[in-house]
């Protein structure tokens, strides 16, 4: 029998970090692998973050923090909400944690009991599922598609909730699609949301500032009726490309900001220090200072686009935020290419490693069958390159 938990052999391995490391093998083996499976910025954490940590550690911030974080951060993610959202949240209802991530897996320890079902827009973001499988909710999948630009409608939204329904999750923009919900559609989902009081909801904005739509984000709590009931996520891994400094952030109702702290306060005892002083740097800084890495993104999104559209089989939308795309390749299912049958996405995004050396990663992952996806977190020369390979494969 195997001595390790129910938990942790029931739990699936996070395809995106297995991508990346099974990228990171190959490379080491001297492979040629060009790597568009993580969702990683490729660009260095702008100077003036850097020298922030570098001053906080000569200033001697080598003790624990509040395990909630400093309160001066605290009041930086305040000043953020305000200024990027118009979001009031007060110090109570402030939690930072070890990334978005750790964000995420307090909230849903903290709020499901076994049973709970929570609602998951497909494709969602890759760890929503076992995260909620491990605090013994239940994910029940809401199927979009292409054709929807991959968004949940009132209407669905609506047929899917039971009784048993405790969390809607979703992020916008979407990790993987790159679909935005605007204010009105929004809107939509609010107006069904607030027949239920019972259902909490968790608004992913990590993207926030990756938007090529030059529209305002909008959020979920800014929605009205919405507030109480909506806890915002959010993180400094994407737009400052801090991806390894591991710190994200809750807004949210106070009670349940304090139960996060309760949780983290037995499992982390608060995010790395030097980290923290760093973020609160960045998040006072007006968030035109990154615009060069989303103009950066927005012309290679286009390059993508554009090189896709010149292959057979890839049908893809417009992706409006984020950094990725999310073709749908069923055409290929079915077919045999260089004498290897693809019957489905993750056969495709396994062809695509072997025989043209380019990692993605299976939209079977983000609970979508039908897609794959493709990171342009990466150089136009590294995007140019991937594409040509993966147009000559699949010719
Ligand atoms: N949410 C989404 C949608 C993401 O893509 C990521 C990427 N890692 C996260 C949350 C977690 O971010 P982090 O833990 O790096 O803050
Ligand atoms: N969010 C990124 C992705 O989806 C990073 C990987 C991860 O945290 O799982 O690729």
């Amino acid at each position: 029998m195997n001595p390790l938990s129910e938990r942790i052999i029931n739990m699936s391995t996070s395809a995106t970090l297995a991508m990346a490391a099974k990228t990171r093998e190959l490379k080491a083996e001297g492979k040629d692998i060009i790597g568009l499976s993580l969702g990683e910025p490729d660009f260095n954490t702008p100077d003036f973050i850097k020298d922030a940590a570098i001053q906080a550690v000569n200033e001697n911030y080598n003790s624990y923090s509040p395990v909630d974080g400093y309160v001066d951060l605290k009041e930086a993610v305040i000043t953020k909400f305000k200024r990027d959202n118009n979001l009031t949240y007060t110090l109570p209802q402030v939690v930072v944690s070890t990334g978005a991530k750790q964000s995420l897996y307090n909230i849903a320890q903290v709020m499901l009991n076994k049973g709970d079902e929570v609602i998951l827009p497909c494709p969602y973001w890759v760890s929503y599922s076992d995260i909620v499988k491990v605090a013994e909710g239940v994910p029940v999948e809401v199927k979009t598609s292409i054709d929807t630009d991959f968004k949940m409608t009132a209407a669905q939204l609506e047929a899917a909730i039971t009784p048993k329904t405790k969390m809607l999750w979703f992020s916008s923009p979407c990790n993987p699609s790159g679909s935005l919900y605007s204010k009105e559609e929004l809107e939509a989902l609010a107006s069904v949301l607030v027949k239920h009081p019972n259902i909490y909801v968790v608004s992913d904005e990590i993207y926030e500032h990756i938007n090529y739509t030059g529209k305002p984000h909008a959020s979920m709590a800014g929605i009205e009726g919405m507030f109480n009931n909506t806890i915002t996520v959010n993180g400094v891994s994407k737009a400052f490309a801090m991806t390894g400094w591991r710190v994200g952030f809750i807004g949210a109702p106070d009670w349940i900001a304090r139960a996060c702290n309760k949780m983290q306060g037995q499992v982390t005892s608060g995010t790395n220090c030097i980290a923290q002083r760093a973020v609160i740097t960045a998040l006072k800084a007006d968030p035109s200072v990154v615009k060069y890495m989303i103009d950066e993104f927005k012309t290679r999104r286009d390059m993508v686009l554009d090189l896709l559209d010149g292959i057979e089989g890839f049908k893809t939308n417009t992706p409006e935020g984020a950094f990725y795309v999310f073709p749908d390749v069923s055409y290929f299912f079915g077919k045999t290419l260089r004498g290897k049958t693809i019957n489905n996405a993750t056969d495709f995004s396994l062809y695509l490693l072997e025989e043209a050396l380019v990692a993605t990663v299976t939209g079977d992952a983000f609970g979508d069958k039908n897609c794959i996806r493709i990171s342009y977190a990466a150089s136009q020369e590294q995007i140019k390159e991937a594409i040509k390979r993966i147009k000559e494969a699949v010719s």
